[in-house]
């Protein structure tokens, strides 16, 4: 960022006296209100900032920080950034966490003055910029939403409650604080407001999602007059109209209000009806879920190598966000899903429609922003063409709609018709390309407003509108040496020589032209018109800004009696786009349409990873080779899924939540064919990450992930377990996943899948009934291990890890080493620990890990036993076996 130019002195700078200035008085008045946020003080061209927001920001900024004047006897330090730059500081500070009230000066500094020279602008803090509450699209990112939450808790009730200020979108949901997690996870709000006195742990995890805790005074959480506020804001009796919200629920939506209202300095912008989120309405995702699956953002935080990115084929912001919020939310809902598949069906169906929709939405401008703008105040001329454009493609686009279509798509054209009320104004006012700011005028067309047209005529062509009444008088009155002149004694009048004088001082030209002054060879004269003229001419640029103004204000009030309709129409573009856009992944990627169900079915055929299928084909690699899996209840919902390194474990893990996901989202799916039953919780997790930034051990990490598993899996979860128990030792860690493992089998009774290293577990097959064993298979040529990536039944005979560190690049001696190691422990373990093994093992304290074995007991000789060794069984009758038994018994009941 480059450094801010030095500000110029101010109107009234603090001065070098220990009294407070008057300015200095006002900008500690105003700072006090707002002791949280950096305060901008505006100063002629710049915004400045002074004490210790002025330390903050230079350093934020980098800009220099300079001193203006004393206060109480000390230099007040001083910074400032140029108001035409302002926005590029601004994002910088917001994204560095901090709050900033933005303060304008409300008169001209000539109007001050006129109260005398000592007195001070008159300024007010017009608004308070936080991460939650952005509109312009130069701090937003156009293809995600910035949302804004709340969470109340009343009487151990929680709701949280989120708006995206910039579009308008608002909904609450009831949310124990159990799910409070996932929810934040899902939303990854930007600020999120709570009551005062917050605990540590709901700061921790609105931080973990990359947002900032605003926690405000109780009052702004009280339900009565939250539900007061919101009726008032939608104008309705009762909020029953909006679905059934509980008190905590009113009281975030209220708070989330509260907070606009306020930071907006009383603005609000279109705000739609809060929608009610039912509880299980989407597909349960924790925050670690999202990490591991990479839905949103790769494990190594940007957007490349995350779902998101790879499925994303729509082509407006709206869709865009649309997509993000799927993806972050899929439904439960079957009809809901099966609605969205639809049309997405229809739309792979007639390929011609859906390239005619995506090349008219191409053009269309992002309309929920400009309208939240426009209802801001904020706005200019070239948000109300946005909407002019983007409401004119809505009709083409609704058009294009008009056949027999699934009502997904019948329902976003009807809300694309019918707007002409709205957009028939703006067009009818606007030029093709307006300007951004309405302050410089030039955006109302020529021809639309009478006054405005003559006003620039005058302005632009003074003289040539002089010279047109010239020639129109000359006519009028027969005297073609007529002229127009200019003085600046007279301004604007009309000379004759004096032949002709007389003829305009006699009726009937006497009445309209007006005598002036006669010099010795000529006569002037003026007109009401031309007088008015003149006036006209000088004031005409002033004028025509005015005029501009007013059209500007009509036409954005116009805008705002219809935002909500508005607003339909943008959602319903988003909705075009999305389905168009899922309609030409399934093309593009071969995707089919899942089958869904309620009840527990997970049939995958020829299911594969849509990031890594799109990275191998990137790279020219060799193909993605498709897997099946079977996971249904009832069946084997169960697989143990054992194989070497790099063999494609994760890999099979991962398609397959991804595809539930996706199939959820209102996506075809990566497969040959998919059935699958709705999935309401989705978990994710990978043993041995660590997670050093929060200061827990990889190992509790872990645990605590696993834990949260095994405590919330019902029999609509599908669980994804990757090499859980690595981060111990062997033995614990064996355990513990042995543990899991039944546990999820016979108390969770999830779908689920399992990755794992300890081989030992597949033998767990023979007992649970639902479980089974599944490889993914590799083939041994020349010593080297060949990944053939495919999942068959089966448990693995090997890890091959000594293979694939070779393919890494170990050195041979390495590798060497630890062939012989590998043979020499291998046939230890043959021999039942022998001597050799534990040789070996005295040398590499390493491998000192593994526990001796037990020594087995001393066999201890007994009766019982020396007398069946006597018997032949071959040779007993039924009945002599009858006695041997009774004989048996009385010799172990003696041997008690
Ligand atoms: P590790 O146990 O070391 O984590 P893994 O068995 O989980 O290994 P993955 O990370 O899933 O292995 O896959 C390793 C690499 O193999 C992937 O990066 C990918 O390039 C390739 N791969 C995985 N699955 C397939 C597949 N089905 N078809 C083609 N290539 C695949």
């Amino acid at each position: 960022m480059p450094d801010a130019p030095a500000a110029p002195a101010p109107d009234t700078a603090p001065e070098a006296t220990t009294a407070v200035t008057p300015m200095m008085a006002q900008y500690l008045e105003l700072k006090a209100q707002y002791p949280d946020a950096l305060l901008f003080y505006r100063m002629g061209d710049f915004y400045e900032m002074f004490f210790d927001d002025a330390r903050a920001a230079a350093a934020a900024l980098d800009i220099a920080l300079t001193k203006r004047g004393k206060h109480a006897g000390d230099d007040i330090p001083m910074c400032g950034v140029p108001v035409h730059a302002a926005e590029g500081y601004l994002l910088t500070l917001i994204r560095k966490g901090f709050r900033v009230a933005v303060c304008e000066q409300m008169e001209d500094p000539a109007e001050a003055k006129k109260r005398g020279s000592k007195s001070v602008v008159k300024r007010d803090v017009v608004r308070l910029v936080t991460p939650g509450t952005l509109t312009e699209d130069t701090l937003l990112d156009a293809r995600r939403h910035n949302y804004l939450a709340a969470w109340a808790e009343i009487r151990g009730e929680g709701a949280l409650a989120w708006l995206d200020i910039s579009t308008g979108d608002f909904a609450a949901t009831a949310c124990p604080r159990t799910l409070l997690g996932p929810m934040l996870a899902r939303l990854s709000p930007r600020e999120v407001l709570a009551a005062q006195g917050a605990e540590a742990s709901l700061r921790a995890m609105v931080e973990e999602g990359g947002g900032v805790l605003t926690e405000l005074a109780g009052a702004s959480f009280d339900s009565q007059s939250a539900e007061h506020r919101l009726k008032g804001l939608y104008g309705v009796s009762t909020l029953e109209a909006f679905g059934g919200f509980g008190r905590a629920e009113v009281a975030a939506l209220g708070a989330v209000v509260d907070y606009v209202e306020v930071t907006q300095k009383g603005k609000l912008p279109m705000i739609r009806p809060p929608q009610h989120e039912e509880a299980g309405g989407t597909m349960q995702i924790d925050a670690a879920t999202r990490r591991n699956l990479e839905i949103t953002r790769s494990l190594s935080g940007g957007r490349d190598g995350a779902l998101l990115q790879a499925v994303d084929r729509t082509v407006t912001g709206g869709g865009a966000r649309l997509l993000e919020a799927r993806l972050s939310s899929p439904s439960t809902d079957l009809s809901t899903i099966r609605a969205r598949h639809d049309a997405v069906a229809a739309l792979l169906e007639d390929s011609a429609l859906a390239s005619a929709l995506r090349s008219r939405l191409r053009g269309v401008p992002d309309m929920e922003r400009a309208l939240t703008r426009l209802s801001l105040e904020r706005g200019g001329p070239r948000d109300l063409a946005a909407l002019r454009d983007g409401l004119a493609e809505g009709a083409e686009i609704a058009g294009l709609l008009a056949g027999d279509l699934p009502a997904e798509l019948t329902e976003a054209a009807a809300a694309l018709t019918g707007l002409e009320d709205i957009s028939a104004p703006l067009d009818a006012a606007l030029v093709a390309e307006p300007p951004l700011l309405a302050r410089d005028g030039g955006f109302i067309a020529a021809g639309h407003h009478e006054e405005l047209d003559d006003c620039r005529r005058l302005r632009d062509e003074g003289r040539a509108v002089i010279a047109s009444m010239q020639a129109q008088y000359a006519a009028e009155t027969g005297i073609s040496s007529l002229k127009i002149k200019h003085n600046n004694v007279l301004g604007y009048f009309i000379e004759t020589t004096a032949t002709h004088a007389e003829k305009m001082r006699s009726a009937p030209l006497s009445e309209t032209f007006i005598h002036r002054q006669t010099t010795a060879n000529q006569v002037r004269f003026t007109t009401v018109e031309l007088s008015g003229l003149e006036t006209r001419i000088l004031n005409a640029g002033g004028r025509a800004l005015e005029l501009e103004r007013q059209l500007f204000e009509a036409l954005a009030a116009g805008v705002r009696a219809g935002a909500a309709r508005i607003a339909a129409a943008a959602r319903a573009l988003a909705e075009i786009d999305l389905a168009a856009a899922f309609a030409e992944l399934a093309d593009t990627e071969e995707w089919v349409r899942p089958l869904m169900q309620l009840g527990g079915a997970f049939r995958i055929e020829g299911g594969r990873h849509p990031v890594v299928e799109q990275a191998l084909r990137r790279a020219g690699d060799k193909p993605f080779v498709a897997n099946d899996v079977d996971l249904s209840l009832g069946q084997k919902p169960v697989w143990l899924v054992t194989g070497p390194n790099m063999a494609g474990k994760s890999t099979f893990l991962r398609q397959n939540a991804l595809i539930a996901l996706l199939a959820q989202a209102g996506a075809f799916v990566p497969a040959r064919a998919a059935e699958i039953g709705v999935v309401t919780q989705l978990f994710s997790r990978v043993g041995a990450a660590d997670d050093l930034a929060r200061g827990r051990s990889t190992f509790m990490v872990e645990m605590v992930e696993t834990a949260a598993i095994l405590n919330q899996a019902g029999p609509g979860a599908l669980v994804i377990l990757d090499e859980i128990g690595r981060g111990t030792a062997t033995w614990d860690g064996l355990s513990i996943a042995w543990a899991t493992l039944e546990h999820l089998h016979d108390a969770n009774r999830c779908r689920t899948l399992f990755a794992t290293h300890y081989h030992e577990l597949t033998t767990l097959s023979a007992r649970l009934d639902g479980m089974m064993n599944a490889t993914v298979a590799v083939r041994e040529w020349e010593g080297d291990v060949i990944f053939l990536h495919e999942v068959r039944p089966g448990a693995a005979d090997r890890s091959y890890g000594v293979q694939v560190a070779r393919l890494a690049g170990l050195p041979a001696a390495v590798i060497e080493r630890a062939r012989h190691v590998l043979e020499t422990l291998e046939e230890g373990d043959r021999e039942g620990g022998g001597s050799r093994a534990a040789t070996l093992i005295d040398d590499l304290p390493l491998f000192s890990a593994r526990p001796p074995a037990p020594a087995p007991a001393p066999a201890k000789a007994s009766a019982v036993e020396a007398r069946l060794r006597e018997v032949l069984p071959d040779g007993l009758s039924p009945r002599a076996a009858l006695d041997l038994v009774y004989e048996l018994r009385g010799m172990l009941d003696g041997e008690g």
